[in-house]
């Protein structure tokens, strides 16, 4: 990564990520106090302890919940703490507040290209951000019903607020109280890695932990990386109105997805008027009044811009700090965080660990997925494998990429010889019909067989049409089963089956054309 967008946290730039976190004190809509009672209710009283605990899972994100709850309704006793907010980032600063807003900029995005489907857009629709943003904490509030602390408590997990420390290799601290476990889960996550820039925290900057609370639109918004939280968060303020630049290191959007879909997502982002600047690195920002005037580096060149707001999205970096992990001799770095092998055990037998805090593809259905095997194994004598697990996942771009199973380049890096069968999206009924035919759908086989490796595709709802692919890896099904699959017409999902009846046509050989041929002109 470029020097000027790496290094940890620094003091400075961590104090101004407090800052830009709003007052706790504020007055509060109803959803609002729905919510905090939920997620972190004021006059919450941590239980008294018992003597020991079969589980103890520090960190309630969607991981430290998922083995909290499913270890409790095999009757184990469950402790579960969390130093800040149940639900993680997921919740609170990532998956759920970045889909709401999201879905506004789609709507904003659709008034704006009503007259393609011969619609007119309302008078008036303008944005309404403040609506937006409550709207926004109405549906956190609705899913924090899910894993309340109150709904934790009842169905007996015994739930602490506090930050969680090691103190021996079978304990671990919370609020000057000592819980004693038999085997316990650290599921802390992940934080935002702060850039190292000149003169940025001095102006300050916002993560994905405030930009979901700004009170009002950014006039202008340059977001540093172009990673899949970077991309989402540009398009998305472009869409609501934000003047809007995106800088990234490197030559092209999403370094981990196909190079055609990235450049895809790329085009998507300049037609929504996003000021792009690959291989760019922010060099030095200052203020200048309320503006933030800010060194842009590209092959040499220099150029200054003015902002009123940056947003950081240059990567995640696991919450290893404060655990105290070295008195319960768990080995970690500060890099990849806690260290497991396949089963998810640390270097110490009695510890396991689960999701963001060191797993490599950092998902909210990866956290939860991992949770669960550690459930397994950790209580019940499993030996589930955490290689095993098929895991698609999804940017929430317009159009979106969603990924399941190997890259053609990891195929080819192994020695598997892989054949790709692609469908363009302006080949699939529904998706002409929609007016949404930018994107594909390809699916990579092991070459001479039918055996699915992966798949990527890029379409309007690739995040829903993933799943039959990865059902399908999951049950074993081939590429031959899927063209037997009657999809409803039209679909966009028809897509998965197009490329499935390519794959069919393959198996037509010259012999057996030969052998119709003649069947036919008995
Ligand atoms: C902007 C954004 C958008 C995202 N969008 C998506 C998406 O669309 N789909 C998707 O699958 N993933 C998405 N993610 C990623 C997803 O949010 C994470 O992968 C997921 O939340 C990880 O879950 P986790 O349980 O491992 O950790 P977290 O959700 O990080 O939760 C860890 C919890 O541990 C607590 N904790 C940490 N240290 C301690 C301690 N010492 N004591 C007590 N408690 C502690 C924290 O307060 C936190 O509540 C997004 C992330 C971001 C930032």
């Amino acid at each position: 990564m470029a020097a000027s967008v790496t290094g940890l946290a620094t003091t400075r730039a961590a104090a101004a990520l407090r800052a830009a976190i709003p007052d706790p004190a504020a007055p509060r809509s109803p959803d609002e106090r729905e919510l905090l009672a939920n997620i972190r209710p004021s006059d919450w009283r941590n239980p008294a302890p018992r003597s020991r605990y079969h589980l103890l899972v520090i960190g309630a994100g969607p991981g430290g919940l998922l083995a909290a709850r499913s270890a409790a309704a095999l009757g184990a006793d469950v402790a579960l703490i969390e130093r800040h907010e149940l639900g993680g980032n997921s919740l609170n600063y990532g998956c759920i507040p970045s889909k709401s807003l999201i879905r506004t900029a789609r709507a904003m995005a659709d008034m704006r290209d009503a007259a393609r489907y011969g619609a007119a857009p309302p008078a008036g629709s303008g944005l309404d951000f403040p609506a937006a943003m409550a709207r926004m904490q109405s549906v956190r509030a609705r899913i924090s019903r899910t894993d309340s602390a109150e709904g934790l408590a009842r169905i007996g997990i015994a739930l602490f607020f506090g930050q969680a420390r090691f103190v021996a290799a079978d304990a671990v601290e919370v609020d000057g109280v000592r819980l004693r476990f038999k085997k316990a889960l650290i599921a802390t996550g992940s934080r935002s890695m702060l850039p190292d820039i000149p003169g940025l925290a001095d102006a300050g900057f916002l993560t994905n932990e405030s930009v979901f609370h700004l009170k009002s639109l950014p006039k202008s918004l340059l977001v540093i990386g172009g990673g899949p939280l970077g991309c989402e968060l540009a398009q998305t303020f472009a869409r609501l109105g934000s003047r809007t630049l995106i800088a990234h290191a490197e030559p092209l959007f999403l370094p981990r997805e196909e190079r055609d879909a990235a450049q895809m997502v790329s085009d998507a982002l300049a037609r929504d008027g996003v000021e792009i600047h690959l291989n760019t690195l922010v060099a030095q920002v200052r203020l200048d009044g309320a503006g933030k005037v800010v060194e842009l580096v590209s092959a040499g060149n220099s150029t200054t811009t003015t902002v009123d707001h940056i947003l950081t999205g240059i990567g995640r970096v696991p919450a290893v700090h404060g655990l105290n992990l070295e008195a319960a001799g768990v080995a970690y770095d500060a890099e990849n965080g806690v260290h497991v092998d396949d089963f998810l055990r640390t270097s110490n037998p009695r510890i396991y660990a689960a999701g963001d805090v060191c797993l490599e593809h950092q998902y909210t259905n990866t956290a939860a997925a991992s949770a669960r095997i550690v459930v397994r194994n950790a209580l019940f004598l499993g030996a589930k494998r955490m290689s095993a697990l098929i895991a698609p996942w999804c940017t929430y771009t317009d159009p979106e990429i969603a990924h399941v199973g190997m890259y053609v380049r990891q195929a080819r890096q192994q020695r598997i010889p892989v054949k790709t069968f692609t469908i363009p999206m302006h080949e699939v009924d529904r998706a002409i019909a929609d007016g949404e035919d930018e994107g594909f759908v390809k699916i990579n086989v092991r070459e001479g067989t039918d055996h699915i490796l992966g798949a990527t595709i890029v379409a309007r709802h690739a995040g829903e049409m993933i799943n039959s692919v990865s059902l399908a890896m999951v049950a074993g099904i081939g590429l031959r089963g899927l063209a037997d699959v009657i999809h409803a017409y039209p679909t966009q999902g028809e897509g998965i089956r197009q490329a499935a009846d390519a794959y069919v046509r393959t198996l037509v050989s010259p012999l057996l054309l030969g052998l119709s041929r003649r069947w036919l002109r008995r």
